[in-house]
């Protein structure tokens, strides 16, 4: 058995230079997702095309979330106007992560991102923080760019997208580089730092003077440069080590200390087998039975991960039994 690979994300600044960076490498994160839609029966893998597109979302995810002093979720979604109608990454703060894709058509195998989610030009990117203690009536911030250029032409990439939202929705001058396959999902970002005030997502969109600085700073343009010369093959083969010292060996980095294992971006998902026993509780043994008869079988889908759990009649009559109906033991109050 080969070594097994945990999920790793490494920030970094440019000493004395108003400019950040971090990459981030998943491994066992990404492969859960791929696994969790691949064993489920009704929609089976993602084809290659979703399969890189959502890759460099979950990677994307991980980097902006990084990014940001805020305590909740970020979620990343790109609505579609193809045969690709959702995609949605989600990150928390203790940086676990699910994503999944919702399609509702076949895809060539050399689609582009354009055939995917931008067919008619009306494809939109969408980032919302959502804080984890809401005051009541707050709404979640969100920041929405359609996935044209400035001149109208469709971006095609999912580094372009980005690269364009933090310019136009937060006024940042950002590079980035993303790239995944079936076993690794990772990403470069290259950012310039905010003149003033915490470097939030939300926060540069009232500062004006950030739209002066736009493109201006010779330092972050010079590093920026050399981050975009990362090739998708280096980022998807390298270690990081390897990578930092190939772009930035003449640079002055200031490492933070590397974010993996427990602490760094891992998979993690709401769903369990109890929450579905308890949903179709509530549906109630009738209803659950009827199912069963129809299809043998009573199988149910997590939207949030592509988990298929399934129930079979004895599961079904287990759940009906007055065993089954006692509420688990950790939710007993003592
Ligand atoms: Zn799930």
């Amino acid at each position: 058995m080969g070594r097994i690979t945990v999920s790793e994300l490494h920030k970094f600044l440019f000493d004395g230079l108003p400019v950040r960076g971090a990459i981030v490498r998943l491994t066992d994160a990404w492969q859960e997702i791929l696994q969790r839609r691949a064993v489920n029966t009704s929609t089976g893998p993602y084809p290659l095309p979703v399969q890189e597109m959502l890759g460099e979302m979950t990677a994307a995810g991980v980097l902006m979330q990084s990014n940001i002093k805020f305590n909740g979720a970020l979620v990343f979604q790109i609505s579609g106007d193809g045969p690709l109608k959702l995609a949605v990454t989600e990150v928390l703060t203790n940086l676990s992560v699910r994503s999944t894709v919702t399609m509702i058509g076949d895809l060539p195998a050399d689609a582009t991102l354009t055939d995917m989610v931008n067919v008619h030009g009306k494809g939109r990117c969408a980032i919302t923080l959502d804080p984890k203690d809401k005051q009541p009536g707050q709404q979640p911030y969100q920041g929405v760019v359609p996935l044209v250029d400035v001149d109208g032409q469709p971006l095609e990439s999912m580094a372009a997208i980005l690269q364009q939202y933090m310019r136009q929705s937060e006024q940042l001058d950002t590079v980035l580089v993303l790239a995944a396959n079936d076993k690794v999902a990772a990403g470069l970002i290259v950012q310039r730092m905010p003149i003033k005030g915490e470097a939030n997502l939300a926060a540069g969109a009232q500062n004006t003077e950030e739209v002066d600085q736009i493109g201006l700073n010779e330092e972050y343009n010079r590093i920026a440069h050399l981050a975009a010369s990362l090739t998708r093959d280096e980022l998807l083969n390298l270690d990081v080590e390897t990578i930092l010292h190939r772009l930035f060996w003449e640079e002055k980095l200031l490492r933070f200390v590397p974010e993996d294992g427990e602490g760094g971006p891992h998979f993690a998902c709401t769903c369990s087998r109890e929450r579905v026993g308890n949903m179709l509780r509530s549906l109630g043994q009738e209803e659950s039975d009827s199912i069963l008869e129809e299809q043998g079988m009573i199988e149910v889908g997590c939207e949030f991960c592509g988990q298929q759990y399934r129930f079979d009649a004895v599961d079904v009559a287990h759940l009906f039994t007055e065993r089954g109906n006692d509420p688990p033991a950790s939710n007993l109050v003592q």
